[in-house]
Protein backbone atom coordinates (compact mmCIF):
# COMPACT_ATOMS: atom_id res chain seq x y z
CA UNK A 1 0.00 0.00 0.00
CA UNK A 2 1.40 3.34 -0.84
CA UNK A 3 1.71 6.21 1.54
CA UNK A 4 -1.34 7.72 0.56
CA UNK A 5 -3.40 4.89 1.56
CA UNK A 6 -2.37 4.69 4.86
CA UNK A 7 -3.19 7.95 5.61
CA UNK A 8 -6.71 7.83 4.09
CA UNK A 9 -6.57 4.47 6.29
CA UNK A 10 -5.61 6.34 9.93
CA UNK A 11 -8.00 9.16 9.04
CA UNK A 12 -10.71 6.96 8.65
CA UNK A 13 -10.04 5.17 11.63
CA UNK A 14 -9.34 8.44 13.46
CA UNK A 15 -13.05 9.38 12.60
CA UNK A 16 -14.53 6.34 13.56
CA UNK A 17 -12.86 5.99 17.02
CA UNK A 18 -14.52 9.89 17.22
CA UNK A 19 -17.36 9.16 17.15
CA UNK A 20 -17.23 5.92 19.46
CA UNK A 21 -16.11 8.78 22.07
CA UNK A 22 -19.04 10.76 21.31
CA UNK A 23 -21.51 8.38 21.56
CA UNK A 24 -19.80 6.78 24.32
CA UNK A 25 -20.03 10.40 26.22
CA UNK A 26 -23.70 10.35 24.89
CA UNK A 27 -24.07 7.28 27.08
CA UNK A 28 -22.81 8.22 30.01
CA UNK A 29 -24.81 11.20 30.13
CA UNK A 30 -27.97 9.35 29.56
CA UNK A 31 -26.93 6.96 32.18
CA UNK A 32 -26.56 9.88 34.11
CA UNK A 33 -29.65 11.85 34.26
CA UNK A 34 -31.71 8.32 34.69
CA UNK A 35 -29.60 7.21 37.61
CA UNK A 36 -30.16 11.11 38.83
CA UNK A 37 -34.07 10.54 37.80
CA UNK A 38 -34.59 7.46 39.83
CA UNK A 39 -32.68 8.52 42.85
CA UNK A 40 -34.59 11.71 42.83
CA UNK A 41 -38.05 9.71 42.42
CA UNK A 42 -36.84 7.59 45.65
CA UNK A 43 -36.41 10.72 47.39
CA UNK A 44 -39.44 12.02 46.76
CA UNK A 45 -41.07 9.47 47.36
CA UNK A 46 -40.12 8.57 50.58
CA UNK A 47 -40.82 11.93 52.24
CA UNK A 48 -44.68 11.24 51.93
CA UNK A 49 -44.22 7.87 53.14
CA UNK A 50 -42.19 8.57 55.98
CA UNK A 51 -45.09 10.76 57.44
CA UNK A 52 -47.61 7.97 56.22
CA UNK A 53 -45.56 5.02 58.84
CA UNK A 54 -45.09 8.14 61.34
CA UNK A 55 -48.78 8.45 61.46
CA UNK A 56 -50.18 5.35 61.24
CA UNK A 57 -47.46 3.75 63.81
CA UNK A 58 -49.05 6.42 66.38
CA UNK A 59 -52.26 5.72 65.70
CA UNK A 60 -51.24 1.78 66.17
CA UNK A 61 -49.50 2.45 69.50
CA UNK A 62 -51.39 4.87 71.18
CA UNK A 63 -54.97 3.67 71.74
CA UNK A 64 -56.36 6.81 74.32
CA UNK A 65 -55.21 9.31 71.69
CA UNK A 66 -57.36 12.20 71.84
CA UNK A 67 -60.11 13.11 68.57
CA UNK A 68 -58.29 15.81 67.34
CA UNK A 69 -55.02 14.31 67.01
CA UNK A 70 -56.43 11.45 65.77
CA UNK A 71 -58.18 13.24 63.29
CA UNK A 72 -54.92 15.37 62.36
CA UNK A 73 -52.87 11.75 61.59
CA UNK A 74 -55.47 10.67 59.63
CA UNK A 75 -55.48 13.78 57.41
CA UNK A 76 -52.24 13.67 57.16
CA UNK A 77 -52.28 10.18 56.01
CA UNK A 78 -54.86 10.58 53.83
CA UNK A 79 -52.73 14.11 52.32
CA UNK A 80 -49.71 11.97 51.66
CA UNK A 81 -50.76 9.29 50.11
CA UNK A 82 -52.73 11.88 47.68
CA UNK A 83 -49.21 13.25 47.47
CA UNK A 84 -47.79 9.66 46.54
CA UNK A 85 -50.79 8.35 44.16
CA UNK A 86 -49.94 11.60 42.11
CA UNK A 87 -46.20 11.68 42.06
CA UNK A 88 -46.34 7.98 40.79
CA UNK A 89 -48.80 8.85 38.13
CA UNK A 90 -46.23 11.75 37.00
CA UNK A 91 -43.41 9.32 36.91
CA UNK A 92 -45.20 6.75 35.37
CA UNK A 93 -46.05 9.46 32.20
CA UNK A 94 -42.35 10.19 32.08
CA UNK A 95 -41.39 6.77 32.18
CA UNK A 96 -43.28 6.20 29.53
CA UNK A 97 -42.11 9.11 27.63
CA UNK A 98 -38.55 8.10 27.98
CA UNK A 99 -39.34 4.23 26.89
CA UNK A 100 -39.94 6.27 23.31
CA UNK A 101 -43.90 6.12 23.73
CA UNK A 102 -45.39 8.18 20.76
CA UNK A 103 -49.10 10.08 21.13
CA UNK A 104 -51.31 9.78 18.77
CA UNK A 105 -51.58 11.81 15.55
CA UNK A 106 -55.23 12.85 14.93
CA UNK A 107 -56.73 15.84 13.83
CA UNK A 108 -57.24 18.13 16.82
CA UNK A 109 -59.71 21.23 17.44
CA UNK A 110 -58.06 23.55 20.12
CA UNK A 111 -61.10 25.46 21.48
CA UNK A 112 -62.85 22.14 23.12
CA UNK A 113 -59.95 21.32 24.71
CA UNK A 114 -59.31 24.44 26.27
CA UNK A 115 -62.45 24.92 27.08
CA UNK A 116 -62.89 21.89 28.69
CA UNK A 117 -59.73 22.13 30.70
CA UNK A 118 -61.04 25.50 32.10
CA UNK A 119 -64.10 24.07 32.95
CA UNK A 120 -62.75 21.27 35.15
CA UNK A 121 -60.31 23.37 36.95
CA UNK A 122 -62.94 26.47 37.70
CA UNK A 123 -63.75 24.88 41.22
CA UNK A 124 -60.18 25.26 42.33
CA UNK A 125 -59.42 28.52 41.18
CA UNK A 126 -62.02 30.08 44.50
CA UNK A 127 -60.85 33.73 44.64
CA UNK A 128 -59.31 33.57 41.50
CA UNK A 129 -60.65 35.34 38.15
CA UNK A 130 -60.29 32.50 35.64
CA UNK A 131 -61.06 33.51 32.13
CA UNK A 132 -61.02 32.62 28.46
CA UNK A 133 -60.06 36.36 26.90
CA UNK A 134 -59.64 35.29 23.28
CA UNK A 135 -60.33 31.53 21.53
CA UNK A 136 -60.15 30.54 17.67
CA UNK A 137 -61.10 27.53 15.69
CA UNK A 138 -57.48 26.79 15.01
CA UNK A 139 -56.63 22.85 14.51
CA UNK A 140 -53.37 21.15 14.93
CA UNK A 141 -52.50 17.22 14.57
CA UNK A 142 -51.81 15.33 17.70
CA UNK A 143 -52.94 14.17 21.10
CA UNK A 144 -56.30 15.30 22.32
CA UNK A 145 -56.15 14.03 25.75
CA UNK A 146 -51.71 14.85 26.09
CA UNK A 147 -52.82 18.42 25.27
CA UNK A 148 -55.56 18.64 27.73
CA UNK A 149 -53.40 17.46 30.38
CA UNK A 150 -50.99 20.10 29.28
CA UNK A 151 -53.67 22.74 29.60
CA UNK A 152 -54.59 21.16 32.93
CA UNK A 153 -50.51 21.51 33.81
CA UNK A 154 -50.35 25.14 33.45
CA UNK A 155 -53.65 26.20 34.62
CA UNK A 156 -52.91 23.80 38.03
CA UNK A 157 -49.78 26.03 38.32
CA UNK A 158 -51.33 29.22 37.29
CA UNK A 159 -53.77 28.33 40.51
CA UNK A 160 -51.24 27.46 43.11
CA UNK A 161 -48.89 30.66 42.24
CA UNK A 162 -51.77 33.16 42.37
CA UNK A 163 -53.03 34.54 45.65
CA UNK A 164 -56.54 35.33 45.97
CA UNK A 165 -58.05 37.95 43.49
CA UNK A 166 -55.56 37.23 40.91
CA UNK A 167 -56.44 37.04 37.77
CA UNK A 168 -55.98 33.63 35.29
CA UNK A 169 -56.39 34.72 31.78
CA UNK A 170 -56.15 31.73 28.90
CA UNK A 171 -56.08 32.62 25.52
CA UNK A 172 -56.03 30.86 22.01
CA UNK A 173 -54.63 32.33 18.74
CA UNK A 174 -54.13 31.41 15.40
CA UNK A 175 -50.50 33.00 14.13
CA UNK A 176 -49.42 32.30 10.34
CA UNK A 177 -49.21 28.81 10.12
CA UNK A 178 -49.26 28.20 14.14
CA UNK A 179 -51.83 27.50 16.84
CA UNK A 180 -50.53 29.61 20.32
CA UNK A 181 -52.39 28.83 23.78
CA UNK A 182 -51.36 31.52 26.26
CA UNK A 183 -51.80 31.02 29.68
CA UNK A 184 -51.23 34.22 31.84
CA UNK A 185 -51.57 34.95 35.58
CA UNK A 186 -50.81 37.44 37.89
CA UNK A 187 -49.86 35.23 40.50
CA UNK A 188 -46.05 35.60 42.83
CA UNK A 189 -43.70 34.97 39.56
CA UNK A 190 -41.02 33.43 39.35
CA UNK A 191 -37.27 34.93 39.74
CA UNK A 192 -34.38 34.94 36.46
CA UNK A 193 -32.50 32.82 38.84
CA UNK A 194 -34.74 30.08 38.49
CA UNK A 195 -36.44 30.99 35.21
CA UNK A 196 -34.22 28.88 32.88
CA UNK A 197 -34.58 25.50 35.27
CA UNK A 198 -37.87 25.35 35.90
CA UNK A 199 -38.79 22.80 33.00
CA UNK A 200 -36.56 20.26 34.33
CA UNK A 201 -37.82 17.09 36.24
CA UNK A 202 -37.85 18.03 40.04
CA UNK A 203 -37.42 21.23 39.82
CA UNK A 204 -39.20 23.82 42.26
CA UNK A 205 -38.27 27.13 42.85
CA UNK A 206 -37.94 27.89 46.41
CA UNK A 207 -40.83 29.85 46.89
CA UNK A 208 -42.98 26.97 46.11
CA UNK A 209 -41.27 24.53 48.20
CA UNK A 210 -44.31 24.11 50.82
CA UNK A 211 -47.03 23.40 47.85
CA UNK A 212 -48.27 20.15 46.72
CA UNK A 213 -46.37 19.98 43.39
CA UNK A 214 -43.91 17.09 42.88
CA UNK A 215 -41.98 19.50 40.20
CA UNK A 216 -43.10 17.22 37.36
CA UNK A 217 -45.51 19.16 35.63
CA UNK A 218 -43.45 21.31 33.64
CA UNK A 219 -40.97 18.48 32.32
CA UNK A 220 -44.10 16.65 31.15
CA UNK A 221 -45.94 20.00 29.90
CA UNK A 222 -42.40 20.36 27.43
CA UNK A 223 -42.71 16.56 26.48
CA UNK A 224 -46.31 16.68 25.16
CA UNK A 225 -45.33 19.85 23.35
CA UNK A 226 -42.04 18.59 21.67
CA UNK A 227 -44.45 15.22 20.48
CA UNK A 228 -46.04 17.81 18.59
CA UNK A 229 -43.37 19.36 17.01
CA UNK A 230 -43.91 22.85 19.08
CA UNK A 231 -42.08 25.15 21.40
CA UNK A 232 -42.99 26.47 24.95
CA UNK A 233 -41.87 29.41 26.90
CA UNK A 234 -42.63 31.79 30.02
CA UNK A 235 -41.96 34.99 30.67
CA UNK A 236 -42.02 36.01 34.36
CA UNK A 237 -41.39 38.74 36.75
CA UNK A 238 -41.56 38.51 40.74
CA UNK A 239 -44.57 39.72 42.27
CA UNK A 240 -46.23 40.21 39.08
CA UNK A 241 -47.23 37.10 37.25
CA UNK A 242 -46.64 34.74 34.65
CA UNK A 243 -47.02 34.45 31.28
CA UNK A 244 -46.87 30.51 29.73
CA UNK A 245 -46.98 30.40 25.70
CA UNK A 246 -47.48 27.58 23.81
CA UNK A 247 -47.08 27.48 19.94
CA UNK A 248 -47.89 24.35 18.26
CA UNK A 249 -47.85 24.19 14.26
CA UNK A 250 -51.55 24.30 12.99
CA UNK A 251 -53.04 21.98 10.89
CA UNK A 252 -52.96 23.20 7.16
P1 LIG B 1 -44.72 21.89 40.59
O1 LIG B 1 -45.38 20.59 40.77
O2 LIG B 1 -43.77 22.24 41.69
O3 LIG B 1 -45.68 23.00 40.29
P2 LIG B 1 -43.82 22.23 37.85
O4 LIG B 1 -42.85 21.41 37.04
O5 LIG B 1 -45.21 22.30 37.32
O6 LIG B 1 -43.75 21.67 39.32
O7 LIG B 1 -43.23 23.69 37.99
C1 LIG B 1 -41.87 23.87 38.38
C2 LIG B 1 -41.72 25.14 39.20
O8 LIG B 1 -41.93 26.29 38.37
C3 LIG B 1 -42.72 25.28 40.34
O9 LIG B 1 -42.29 24.61 41.47
C4 LIG B 1 -42.75 26.78 40.52
O10 LIG B 1 -41.65 27.20 41.30
C5 LIG B 1 -42.54 27.32 39.11
N1 LIG B 1 -43.82 27.70 38.45
C6 LIG B 1 -44.49 27.01 37.51
N2 LIG B 1 -45.57 27.67 37.09
C7 LIG B 1 -45.61 28.83 37.78
C8 LIG B 1 -46.48 29.97 37.80
N3 LIG B 1 -47.58 30.05 37.02
N4 LIG B 1 -46.18 30.99 38.64
C9 LIG B 1 -45.08 30.93 39.44
N5 LIG B 1 -44.22 29.89 39.48
C10 LIG B 1 -44.48 28.85 38.66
Amino acid sequence: PNLDEVGKLASTFNTMLERLELSDKQLRETLDAERRFVADASHELRTPLTTILGNAGLLLKVPNMSPEDRQESLEQIYEEADRMRRLVSDLLTLARADAGFRLKQEPVKVQPVVESAVREMEHRATDRQLRIDKISDVEVVGDKDALKQLVLILLDNAIKYTRNQDSIQVEVEKDDSQAVIRVADTGIGISQEHLPHIFERFYRADTSRSSDGTGLGLSIAKWIVEQHCGSISVASEIGKGSIFEVKLPAKK
